[in-house]
C-alpha cells in the first residue's frame, strides 16, 4: 500500500511516538503542582513552547498550545470578534477557506457580524485589488489561509498582509496555516500576521495537538473557561507529552523543509506528466500551487468509487478534504474556483509526504492509468 493522503494526516516520526510514550510514562504529573514531578513536567511544557517558538522564529510566550487547528482557528476567528467587538463587527475570508474557519465565519454571521467571503480566481488565489476594497474601518479580523488543503493553492500572504494592515493597521489578520508548514517557507513576521494556526498531526507530530500564535499585544476573548492554563485562554491541564512531541516534530520537519520541497517537486513534475496523459482526467492544480496536493477530477464518475478502486490497487488516496469526503456535495472550493459541477463533483485528491521516493510517481501514474481505462465503461453507460 502507498498512502498518498498526507494532507488529512501524517505519519508520525518514530522520533515522535517514541517521545511521546517516554514522556506520557515519566513525566505524568500535573505541570500546575507545586511538587518537584510537576515542575519537572512545567520545565518540560516550557521546553517545547522554546523549541516550537523557535521553529516559528516568534516568543514563546506568543503560542497557546490547543488541541489543533479546528480549536486554533475557533480561537483566532471567535476570541478576536468578541474582544473586539466595540471596533466593528465586519471579518472578511475567502469563499474556499477549511470548515474551521468557514463555518466559524458562518455562526458569526447568525449572530450579526457581517462577513465578506472573497472570491478566488481559477487557480484559487484571491484578487488583491478586491481585498483593498473590502478592509474597512470596522472591520476586526481578515483570515486566510496559507494553502488550500484541496487544490493546494498558495495566498500571497506577505501581500495580504501589507494591504491589511496598510489600510486598516488594527484589523487582524489570521493564517491558518495548516498545509503550508514543513512544505513551504513560513515568515509570520513578513506576513504581518497577529495569528497563526497549526496541527501538529499534520507534520508527522501526534494527534490532538496544535498551537496557535497570538502576536504579542493582541487579546483574544477566552472561549474555555476554567483553570489559568496557556495565559488564561485555554483552560484545562495540559498536554505535556503531546506538547513535547510536537515541538521535535516542529523543529524536525522545519528543518527538513528545504529538502522536502525540493523532492516533492519533482514528483509532482511526474505526477503531472502522467496525469495529464491519462484520457478523461482533468488537472485542477498547477505548477504554482503547493507541490505536496495534487487535485483532478474525472468527471462523471463519483469520487469514492475511484478511491475503492485504486485502494484495490495498492494506493490510498482521497476525495475533497478528510472533514468533508463523507459528503456528496461537489466542493465548495472547486466551485469557488470556477469549475463546473461535474468536475467539482468528481474531484479526487492525492497528497505528498516525506516517505515518497521518485519511483512512486510512475507507479502511481500506471495504476491510476489502469484504474481509469477499468472505470470508464462505467462513465460511459451511466452518461447515455
Ligand atoms: N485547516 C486546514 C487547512 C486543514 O487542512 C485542517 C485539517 O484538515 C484544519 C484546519 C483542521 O485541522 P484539525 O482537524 O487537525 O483540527
Amino acid at each position: 500500500m502507498i498512502y498518498w493522503d498526507h494532507a488529512a494526516t501524517t505519519p508520525p516520526f518514530d522520533e515522535v511516538v517514541d517521545t511521546m510514550s517516554e514522556v506520557m510514562k515519566k513525566h505524568y504529573a500535573n505541570p500546575s503542582a507545586l511538587h518537584r514531578s510537576g515542575e519537572a513536567a512545567a520545565k518540560l511544557l516550557r521546553r517545547a513552547r522554546e523549541v516550537c517558538a523557535a521553529s516559528l522564529d516568534v516568543l514563546p510566550s506568543e503560542l497557546v498550545f490547543t488541541s489543533g487547528a479546528t480549536e486554533g482557528n475557533n480561537m483566532a476567528i471567535k476570541g478576536s470578534a468578541m474582544q473586539y467587538s466595540s471596533r466593528g463587527r465586519h471579518i472578511i475570508t475567502t469563499g474556499t477557506e477549511h470548515p474551521s474557519v468557514y463555518e466559524c465565519c458562518k455562526q458569526l454571521e447568525s449572530l450579526g457580524w457581517e462577513v465578506t467571503y472573497l472570491p478566488v480566481d481559477a487557480a484559487g488565489v484571491i484578487d488583491l485589488d478586491v481585498l483593498k476594497e473590502a478592509v474597512r474601518k470596522d472591520t476586526v479580523l481578515v483570515s486566510i489561509m496559507h494553502v488550500n488543503n484541496e487544490s493546494g493553492a498558495i495566498q500571497p500572504l506577505a501581500d495580504i498582509g501589507r494591504i491589511v494592515k496598510e489600510v486598516n493597521s488594527r484589523t487582524l489578520f489570521h493564517v491558518d496555516g495548516v498545509q503550508g508548514f514543513g512544505k513551504l517557507p513560513v515568515t509570520i513576521s513578513e506576513w504581518q500576521a497577529d495569528l497563526y494556526s497549526l496541527s501538529a498531526h499534520k507534520f508527522n507530530g501526534p494527534r490532538g495537538m496544535g498551537v496557535l500564535y497570538v502576536k504579542q499585544g493582541v487579546q483574544l476573548f477566552p472561549l474555555i473557561s476554567g483553570g489559568s492554563q496557556e495565559n488564561g485562554l485555554r483552560a484545562g491541564t495540559e498536554n505535556v507529552a503531546g506538547a513535547v512531541a510536537m515541538s521535535k516534530a516542529m523543529r524536525l520537519s522545519q528543518e527538513r523543509q528545504p529538502e522536502l520541497y525540493a523532492r516533492m517537486m519533482e514528483l509532482r513534475e511526474l505526477l503531472f506528466q502522467g496525469i495529464r496523459k491519462i484520457p478523461g482526467l482533468v488537472l485542477n492544480s498547477n505548477e504554482l500551487d503547493a507541490p505536496h496536493i495534487i487535485h483532478f477530477s474525472y468527471p462523471g464518475l463519483r469520487p469514492e468509487v475511484m478511491v475503492h478502486a485504486l485502494e484495490e490497487m495498492g494506493m490510498l488516496i482521497s476525495t475533497k478534504s478528510a472533514c468533508s469526503s463523507k459528503l456528496s456535495e461537489p466542493s465548495r472550493v472547486l466551485l469557488a474556483m470556477g469549475k463546473s459541477m461535474e468536475v467539482a463533483s468528481s474531484g479526487i485528491r492525492i497528497s505528498l509526504g516525506k516517505e515518497h521516493q521518485l519511483g512512486d510517481a510512475a507507479r502511481f501514474v500506471e495504476v491510476l492509468a489502469n484504474a481509469c481505462s477499468k472505470l470508464r465503461p462505467i462513465i460511459e453507460r451511466e452518461g447515455n
